[in-house]
């Protein structure tokens, strides 16, 4: 039989340690908790290859008096938990009393802390978890804590390590988050000597998202605020024409603890259903506010999950806060101009993180107004930053649409432009340029959606149509903007999409492999509208399509939905449906280029501004662009 003993104190601590020391990020999540439960204004954050050699967290928070210093060190010692029941509603970040003892157990450590009221403060010097010194200190009320050469004594653990830049931005990634979740605590990180962050702490969270996560992020986030029950959802989402590539910026907080979270990240993407493409993920800062009582944070090691007592009220508070606030944001998007300096002239634009913070704050407060958000933007800073989705114009575009203005005639901005004062105020040449028909007429013939007062312009390139309204001038992508109208249309048919049988069966080739995977899928192409038959190895027999589709786009538009069938990347029947009608919706619009009958421009432009569905397309292209007078006039030099 082998004899049994009880570990010896110091390897059960550096088993612990695995658990939560992983890496510098984490003993820097560790130690900036503390310093955040410590009730700290500033944090400061060092580091110096990665966090591997050299980490120093300084705070301004309560400090330690000697003897709980020294006793913060030894495993499960902590002051924030006393009785089991205290554990059933965690209000602290920390509870379990590890995180010093696991950082102590595989690094040397200084620690300098004073508490108010004090003359002197404290030194401790620790090696392995081992208490070296302690003595007298001079020193600021708060807490400075130093960990050097982190894993020295753990060869094992230390192989695990990555690059130091890799583990230096995931420990500056630890430090942003928590930075996101505490608005109005100011934190600093300096990498290697360099100042990589700094928030301004005033307790705005946009002012956070700025320093944290850039301009251009906390340009394109909408707020959302919500409350279900006992729970809120407090934050930020981005637009849905922002997506991203990964999920890295989707950030949640539970009582301010940062987590991780499917039902929380479901609950997101559920909301954006339908206004981005697949495989695009919106970013959002959001926290939510729940009674502590019905959240158990004591589930992980590191505390980076929770369990919720009630999924579904989590869930269903931000869906639909999420929900409420993109359908409440407005769906236009700010023309972004660039501006005219000549490259060569231009400042380098100043890294993100090395922004002084009153800068952020002056910017994060204009960000909330997506007209002004990029308006100091230098054309080099422009070109770097812009997401594909973003529309410039090009010199041409800009000329054609400038020219169009000009010709237009001038109306006071309350005024709606009937076609009388239209006649009498506009120049001889503009009846050759747009022609539109007499106002009234056009109302009755077209039962026109009420939409606000706003004046058709034109169409310019055949694509844009041009509106004015109020003190802006809109342009409507057309084919965005109906295919998005045909999806709502097609989504309200239910299940069954009306079809239109062909007069004579067409004959569609498509890849062998586009064909079988239609004919598996016969029902669902069913109650799509189309009814067809294999008719050898590639070749389709199509005897009904969609109502809404030309019979010409038939092939086009089967081969695209074979497409999403082949994908495998979408595994629901209500997935698979709903990226079918987004195909239908699409094939079945006008295209920009055609030429299309201003009438039915106008119609579109009546429905676009009087719904407030209609936003973006089904893929997340933005449908209206605003290009405001303010706007115009730099341009054009009236004003600076
Ligand atoms: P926990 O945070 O779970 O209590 P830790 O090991 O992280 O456990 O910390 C142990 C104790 O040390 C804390 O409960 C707290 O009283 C004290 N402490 C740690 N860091 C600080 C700090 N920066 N300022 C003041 N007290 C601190
Ligand atoms: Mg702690």
């Amino acid at each position: 039989m082998p004899t049994i003993l009880r570990l010896d104190p110091h390897v059960a601590n550096l088993i612990a340690a695995g658990e939560v020391v992983e890496r510098p990020a984490s003993v820097v999540k560790e130690l900036v908790e503390n310093s955040i439960d410590a009730g700290a204004r500033n944090i400061s954050v060092e580091l110096q290859n990665g966090g591997m050699t050299f980490l120093r967290i300084t705070d301004n928070g309560c400090g330690m008096e000697r003897e709980d210093a020294k006793t913060a060190f030894l495993r499960h010692a902590t002051s924030k938990l006393r009785r089991k029941e205290d554990l059933e509603a965690i209000g602290t970040l920390g509870f379990r009393g590890e995180a010093l003892a696991a950082t102590a157990a595989v690094s040397k450590i200084d620690l300098l802390t004073r508490v108010e009221g004090d003359l002197e403060g404290t030194r401790l010097r620790l090696e392995a978890g081992k208490l070296l010194e302690c003595e007298d200190a001079g020193c600021p009320v708060g807490t400075t804590i130093i960990v050097r050469d982190l894993f020295y004594n753990t060869p094992a653990r230390m192989k695990f390590m990555k690059r130091d830049s890799v583990e230096g931005s995931a420990a500056a990634a630890a430090v942003g988050r928590q930075a996101l979740a505490h608005p109005e605590i100011s934190f600093r990180l300096i990498k290697d000597g360099e100042l990589q962050l700094q928030t301004p702490g005033d307790g705005e969270l946009l002012s956070a998202i700025y320093a944290v996560l850039g301009r251009q992020a906390a340009g394109e986030m909408i707020p959302v605020q919500s409350q279900w029950e006992k729970i809120s959802v407090s934050g930020f989402v981005s637009r849905p024409t922002a997506t991203r590539g990964t999920r890295s910026n989707q950030i949640f907080y539970v009582n301010h603890r940062l987590i991780r979270s499917k039902t929380l990240t479901a609950a997101l993407e559920e909301a954006y259903r339908n206004q981005i493409m697949v495989g695009r993920f919106p970013s959002c800062v959001l926290n939510l506010t729940v009674p502590l009582s019905s959240v158990d944070v004591n589930v992980h090691p590191a505390k980076t999950e929770v369990k919720f007592l009630n999924e579904r009220e989590i869930f269903d508070c931000v869906h639909y806060g999420v929900k409420g606030a993109l359908s409440r944001a407005s769906g236009q998007v700010a023309m972004q101009l660039p501006q005219e300096k000549p490259a060569s002239q231009e400042p380098a634009p100043q890294p993100e993180a090395q922004r002084p913070a009153p800068a952020a704050r002056a910017a994060a407060q204009t960000a909330g107004k997506p007209n002004e958000a990029f308006r100091s933007m230098t054309a080099a800073e422009f070109r770097k930053s812009a997401p594909s989705p973003v529309h410039t114009m090009t010199r041409w575009e800009y000329e054609q649409v400038s020219r169009a203005l000009q010709k237009a005639p001038k109306v006071e901005p309350s005024q709606t432009m009937v076609d009388e004062t239209f006649r009498k105020s506009a120049p001889t040449t503009l009846h050759s340029t747009v022609t539109m028909p007499a106002e009234e007429e056009t109302q009755q013939m077209l039962d026109l959606p009420k939409a606000p007062d706003f004046r058709y312009v034109g169409e310019v390139l055949n694509t844009y149509i041009i509106v004015e309204q109020a003190d802006e001038v809109l342009l409507i992508d057309k084919h965005a903007a109906h295919e998005r109208i045909n999806f709502e249309r097609l989504m309200a048919q239910g299940t069954a999409i009306l079809g239109q049988t062909l007069l004579t069966p067409r004959a569609c080739r498509l890849d062998a492999e586009e064909a079988a995977v239609l004919l598996q899928n016969r029902d669902l192409l069913l109650s799509l509208g189309f009814d067809l038959d294999g008719i050898g190895e590639g070749d389709l027999l199509v005897r009904q399509i969609p109502s809404d589709v030309r019979e010409s786009e038939a092939e086009a538009t089967l081969s695209e939905i074979a497409g999403h069938l082949q994908s495998g990347r979408i595994d629901t029947p209500a997935g698979l449906r709903e990226a079918a009608l987004h195909t239908i919706a699409c094939k079945a619009a006008i295209k920009g280029g055609w030429q299309t009958d201003p009438v039915e421009l106008k119609r579109l432009a009546a429905e676009v501004l009087s719904r407030d569905d209609l936003k973006y397309c089904p893929h997340g292209r933005p449908i209206c662009v605003v290009l405001t007078r303010r706007q115009l006039e730099k341009q054009f030099k009236r004003i600076t």
